[in-house]
């Protein structure tokens, strides 16, 4: 089931939303208890409504659990906010309900958004429905899940550097990182304000795009929002893609790279022309993000100090009551980035760490931008390896090492779109990505749904 086909079952009468609702319902009951997709699952609530004549009356979708919806909990996969109800809802949530969205529940997520697998969430690890022994990827993992088991026909995620394409890569969906300030962050938990994205994940390029126009509003309520402008589409017999030259020398595993080729192959024989692009650094985008990312957590993360929001370890020493709070609130992987972050702002070391990174990223941004005008859009894959077994990957390094391929759209802002290619030998999916120049959705949808048309 996907969107498209649910809205045009309920115009032949053939379903209706209760049927719909309760069909998502049943996969939940079915799988949840081994996939553990929701923090809060809200199926229950959502049986009470229903609505006519909206975009998407009566579609289930499912909330990634660092987007606020009102007087629900909003734990961003954290003990330090486990029962934190939050008071408004986002932006997102609230175009989405205008649209008569319905909401399915709340889903898991590596803590806070930091990590690339869904194993770093204090509600324990989501699993692949594909097979159950892997990861489903993250930090959207529980939006991921939903979608690929079948509870929801789509959900919303966030991509600070690729939560939103790489459990969609990893799970055999299309995720999009729309273009920078075009999603309002108003009510997405912030991690790294500049980076930050709310992203869509569907079954298929339609589906994902018709939620992603849903939310694309201009918001008075985030200093960073811009309005959208639609760019023109080069159509395929004479697009310009490019292919960067680096890829050669990152470990991407081989079956991967031979599905790019072969996707290659194939959007040639549709009339578009490759180029390789040069983008000389590269390499540096995953220390560059890492300096980044903590650097604008630590800052963002100081308000959970166990006065203001969710857990408080109660002690009359007001340092000892932060001190305990934020051991105890927070998990290992969040804590590591709050103390690199801190780190690299602190008095001595920003010009060494911090500015350096700000001025890696302008280079690399740079770079990225005049690959973009000689061609209409980039093709990589999404990932370096396809979803890796549950518990195999242990050191952090190797974990950031997996966002090669999905962090220099973030630096940048530029919108990407991660679309399935079929299978590696093993039956795992394989996602290809698409990168172009802001306000280029349209484009990066286009080419996508040639892919998702011919390569699965
Ligand atoms: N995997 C990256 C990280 O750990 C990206 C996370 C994200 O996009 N939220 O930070």
């Amino acid at each position: 089931m996907n969107i498209s086909k649910a809205k045009q079952l309920f115009g032949d009468k053939t379903l209706n939303q209760t049927e719909l609702l309760e069909q998502c319902h049943n996969e939940f009951k079915t799988h949840e208890k081994e996939l553990n997709a929701f923090i809060t699952p809200m199926f229950e609530n959502a049986k009470s409504k229903t609505s006519d004549g909206e975009l998407l009356s009566g579609i289930p979708i499912a909330i990634k659990d660092n987007i606020a919806i009102e007087d629900v909990r909003l734990t961003c996969g954290s003990k330090m906010l486990g029962d934190y109800k939050s008071l408004f809802s986002a932006t997102a949530i609230k175009l989405l309900e205008e649209s008569g969205a319905i909401f399915v529940g709340k889903t898991n997520l590596d803590e806070f958004a930091m990590g690339a697998s869904g194993e770093y969430s204090a509600f324990g690890a989501s699993k692949n429905p594909i097979d159950t022994t892997l990861v489903p990827g993250g930090s959207s993992s529980g939006s991921a899940v939903a979608v690929a088991s079948g509870m929801a026909l789509g959900a919303l995620g966030s991509d600070t550097g690729g939560s939103v394409r790489q459990p969609a890569s990893f799970c055999g969906l299309v995720g999009i990182r729309p273009t920078y300030g075009t999603v309002s962050r108003y009510g997405l938990v912030a991690f790294a304000s500049s980076l930050d994205q709310i992203g869509t994940l569907a079954n298929t390029v339609d589906d994902a795009m018709l939620l992603l126009k849903t939310i694309q509003k201009f918001d008075l309520m985030d200093s960073t929002s811009v309005e959208n402008i639609s760019k023109p589409v080069t159509p395929i017999e004479s697009a310009t893609i490019g292919i960067p030259k680096q890829l050669e020398s990152l470990s991407i595993d081989p079956e991967i790279q031979n599905r790019m080729n072969e996707t290659r192959k194939m959007l040639e024989s549709k009339g578009a022309k490759f180029v390789e692009i040069d983008i000389p650094h590269l390499e540096h985008s995953v220390p560059t993000y890492q300096l980044i990312a903590p650097s604008e957590c630590s800052a963002n993360l100081s308000r959970f100090d166990g006065v203001r929001y969710g857990m408080s370890l109660q002690n009359d020493d007001l340092g000892k009551q932060y001190l305990e709070t934020r051991t105890k609130g927070f998990g290992e992987e969040v804590r590591r980035r709050i103390l690199v972050g801190t780190y690299a702002l602190s008095e001595g070391f920003y010009d060494a760490y911090y500015i350096q990174a700000c001025k890696m990223r302008a280079k690399i941004s740079e770079e990225l931008f005049k690959a973009l005008e000689i061609c209409d859009a980039i093709l990589t894959p999404t990932t370096p390896t396809t979803a890796f077994p549950l518990g195999s990957v242990q050191d952090p390094l190797d974990m950031y090492a997996c966002d090669i391929l999905t962090i220099i759209q973030a630096l940048a802002g530029v919108p990407a779109i991660s679309v399935p290619a079929g299978k590696d030998s093993n039956g795992k999916p394989i996602g290809m990505q698409l990168t172009a120049s802001a306000f280029s959705e349209d484009t990066i949808s286009e080419y996508a749904k040639i892919i998702e048309m011919e390569m699965n």
